[in-house]
């Protein structure tokens, strides 16, 4: 029962999460079933992790077969699944080289600490990052003062200093915050955890070439973005900017943690003994990230984003159009946060749990939609049914 395992996790587990209360038991596809064997469209995909859909069938198989050969060897040996991970990865992007992690967090710390390696060598010592308010770059230390969210930083000060922070968007606050010390702009290409904000039109493209004015590093965190979330299989290709060095994790493993940091060969400046990870490229994740990866290009997985993306996003202005509680709808490929006109955030994501649909929580007033990329019009529709008997049913009042 649901009741029991809620009871179970609060006497063990530190309450870090608010989670919602839903024991989720297995999953197929866009679907997951609870202990109890209700059903529910997963519109969170494990934190836009589930790009190829739960228990996808060559993910599963790749892990099996890798579970039953080795599972880490550590990175002092060379392993097949590694090299093939690479080598898919920077086939079919722009960047040269890659070094493999265990998660998002520790993918931006690998790009952070070779962006000062390579400040040091080529920006004559300089060190500091440009980061943008509302991103969001993960948990570790150096993650927390990279964050442009103050409320994750005061509760931990001491936090590592180097971060500038500019508001998104804004080309101008961007070249004057840039100074001798700057060494690198880092950017989500679409703000995900901040609130699904897009960039407008040319901002993106303007970085870049301040970059290129300035000899200063674009870094994209591609954590949520990359493996197709915009309906690209890397988010710069939707905008048509090429970063120096990318960060990839949550889609990449199709569900199992990975992470990677990739660069172009001109910011490549680690040497051997600089950065290195226990875990980080074990054969196991490698063979299901690689599995996940081929089967996102084999399917145009990410044209499915893009065409459902549309879809979804129809769907939900028609949903606005009807709902003066849907204040805006925004998003790209399949991210999407719903806004509403007051806090009712919370009573609809519960609301939407009965109904059947799993959204997240993205503010007090905003839901953010994030199916797996393998969804389908039917499943879009279906979920839209929900989603409007959950809004209905919460704001009833
Ligand atoms: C989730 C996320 C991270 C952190 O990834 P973890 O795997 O949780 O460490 C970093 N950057 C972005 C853009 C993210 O969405």
């Amino acid at each position: 029962m649901t009741t029991d395992w809620k009871d179970l996790e609060s006497q063990y587990y530190m309450f870090v999460v608010r989670r919602q209360p839903v024991v989720i038991a297995r999953g197929e596809g866009t679907r997951v079933w609870d202990v109890d064997d209700k059903e529910y469209l997963d519109f969170t995909s494990g934190w836009a992790v589930n790009n190829v859909g739960h228990a996808n069938p060559q993910v599963a198989e790749a892990i099996e077969r890798q579970a039953r050969t080795l599972l880490q060897t550590s990175n002092q040996f060379y392993t097949v699944p590694q090299i093939q991970l690479a080598q898919i990865l920077v086939e079919n992007s722009c960047l040269d080289k890659i070094f493999i992690c265990n998660s998002g967090a520790e993918a931006n710390e690998g790009a952070i600490k070779l962006a000062r390696k390579w400040g040091k060598a080529n920006r004559d010592g300089a060190v500091e990052i440009i980061t943008a308010f509302n991103s969001f770059h993960g948990r570790t230390m150096m993650n927390v003062a990279a964050t442009g969210q103050p409320h994750y930083q005061e509760i931990f000060e001491p936090i590592p200093t180097g971060f500038t922070h500019v508001d998104f968007n804004d080309i101008e606050a961007l070249k004057s915050a840039t100074t001798d010390e700057t060494c690198a702009i880092m950017l989500e290409p679409v703000q995900g955890e901040g609130g699904v904000n897009i960039p407008s039109v040319g901002y993106l493209e303007q970085v870049r070439e301040w970059c290129d004015e300035n000899g200063l590093l674009l870094i994209f965190d591609e954590v949520q973005t990359g493996l197709g979330r915009l309906g690209t299989l890397f988010g710069y290709q939707s905008f048509g900017v090429e970063p120096d060095i990318m960060t990839l994790a949550k889609g990449l493993g199709g569900g199992v943690p990975i992470g990677a940091f990739m660069a172009k060969d001109h910011a490549m400046a680690f040497v051997p003994g600089d950065h290195g990870s226990t875990f980080g490229g074990n054969a196991l994740t490698c063979a299901a990230a690689h599995a996940s990866t081929k089967y996102i290009i084999d399917n145009d997985v990410s044209g499915n984003a893009a065409v459902m993306g549309e879809y979804l996003g129809a769907a939900l202005n028609r949903l606005k159009a009807k709902h003066d509680a849907i204040s805006e709808v925004r998003g790209m490929g399949l991210l999407w946060a719903v806004l509403f006109d007051s806090d009712i955030s919370p009573a609809v994501v519960g609301a939407c749990n009965e109904a059947g649909i799993l959204l997240n929580p993205l503010r007090p007033n905003a839901v953010r939609l994030m199916p797996p990329l393998t969804v389908t019009r039917e499943e879009i529709d279906e979920a839209m049914e929900r989603l409007e008997a959950g809004l209905v049913a919460a704001t009833r009042g």
